[in-house]
């Protein structure tokens, strides 16, 4: 279908600021809309250099809801085939020992989606990018300024880009947000999640699972058939300034029991933070996207899948009614539904910790009562694969 503001503008040109997962996958929507766009990256190419040998320790799973966008988009056959796995089931297992189990099949599905490593994926949205004529890809791009009511980016060492819209897709210091004078709300939870690549010698069955525990919930990942990411949250000061075999003792202690002997290929920690924008677009032609817009607490792997919810909701918005109005509709939509996934996590991180028995018993009745009514368990797995 052909977009209102193609028709009404000509070629419409969409500046991106950011070519992470959601600047990457927002850049290929909005080539295949006819639209030119030109994607700016600080960071190197992602196609400067041959994939690393060994997986890289950002990796996300996707719903398959994204998933089955991503193949729409034609993306999703470019990423390495060694470099995700489909998953069927999911498990949750509170403090208390309750244990629920979510599986594909429930749903009459194969699977509930994939985890893959986000380098592979930002790699498949580049290489589908540069054989794109009317997209331009600048990687290694220095932004010297934006001039937002003229709708210029100046970039050092090179022309100024007169753009009609410009998606701001560049993370949780987003220099988009603070030129169109958009604030920010946060604060930092406190705690660290280490990120282990770990071989195990015994073979992974594909399913995810997190155990929730005082310190902090742990998880497994399935990578491959021996090969795992192992999660692991505590305060900050359990993980901060840990050398190799104080992390490598205190991952032994928590997933030995659960996968036996493994060898760490390798791990780092990282510092959690819920953050805000308070505005998801700016009258003069500029939207956040992504961790630009909502930073959320990782527990239960959202936040890839929000923002690319975000691309498909904003560009549908933009097919199909003029641009004033579908950047109202999109905040509208997308803020409600991301806060509400926002509030749903900190609700999880704080009552599964929790060492007071009442928000511990609301979440254990919570999952008992889930458990035995078969309609409001189906609920949740779609959800998990992002279709509720
Ligand atoms: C430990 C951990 C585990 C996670 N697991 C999951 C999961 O399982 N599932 C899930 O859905 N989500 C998960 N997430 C969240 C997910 O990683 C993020 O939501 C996602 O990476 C956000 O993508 P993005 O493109 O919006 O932002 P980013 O990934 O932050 O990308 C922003 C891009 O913008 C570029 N950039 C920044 N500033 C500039 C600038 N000035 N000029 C040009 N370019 C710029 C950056 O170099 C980068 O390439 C996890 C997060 C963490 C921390």
């Amino acid at each position: 279908m052909p977009s209102r503001c193609l028709e009404k503008e000509g070629a419409m040109h969409v500046a991106i600021v950011g070519g992470g997962l959601v600047g990457a996958a927002a850049a290929v929507a909005a080539q295949q809309l006819g639209w030119q766009v030109t994607l700016l990256e600080r960071g190197p190419s992602p196609l400067a250099a041959a994939p690393s040998a060994l997986w890289d320790l950002r990796i996300s799973s996707v719903h398959q809801r994204n998933v089955n966008w991503l193949q729409q988009l034609g993306v999703w056959s470019l990423v390495a085939p060694s470099r995700y796995l489909p998953y069927d089931a999911l498990s949750v297992t509170t403090c208390d020992r309750q244990q629920l189990d979510f599986t594909a099949a429930e749903v009459n599905e194969p699977q509930l989606g994939v985890m893959v490593e986000n380098n592979a994926l930002v790699r498949a949205c580049w290489e589908y990018l540069a054989s794109q004529p009317q997209v331009t890809c600048r990687a290694a791009c220095d932004i010297h300024q934006f001039d937002i009511k003229n709708k210029t980016i100046d970039v050092k060492g090179g022309e100024p880009i007169h753009y009609d819209l410009l998606l701001g897709a560049d993370g949780v210091n987003s220099v988009v947000a603070k030129a169109a004078g958009i604030g920010v709300r946060g604060w930092d939870y406190g705690m660290r999640c280490l990120l282990a690549v770990a071989e195990v010698k015994q073979s992974i069955a594909a399913q995810t699972w997190e155990i929730f525990r005082p310190e902090g919930p742990y998880a497994l990942l399935p990578l491959q058939e021996n090969l795992a990411c192992l999660i692991d949250y505590r305060a900050e000061q359990d993980w901060r300034g840990k050398d190799e075999s104080q992390v490598k003792a205190a991952l032994k202690e928590t997933f030995t029991p659960h996968i036996g002997p493994f060898k760490l290929q390798n791990f780092a920690s990282f510092p959690l933070r819920r953050q805000r924008a308070l505005r998801y677009y700016d009258e003069r032609g500029v939207v956040l996207l992504g961790d630009a817009a909502h930073g959320i607490h990782p527990l239960a792997g959202q936040g890839v899948n929000l923002g690319f919810v975000d691309v498909q909701v904003l560009l549908q918005a933009l097919r199909t009614q003029p641009m004033a109005q579908a950047l109202a509709h999109y905040e509208q939509q997308q803020m409600r539904v991301n806060q509400r996934m926002m509030r749903a996590m900190d609700a999880i991180h704080i009552g599964f910790r929790s060492p007071h028995l009442i928000p511990r018993f609301a979440v254990a009745s919570g999952l008992a009562a889930v458990s035995l009514v078969k309609p409001l368990k189906r609920h949740i797995v779609r959800a998990a694969m992002g279709w509720e």
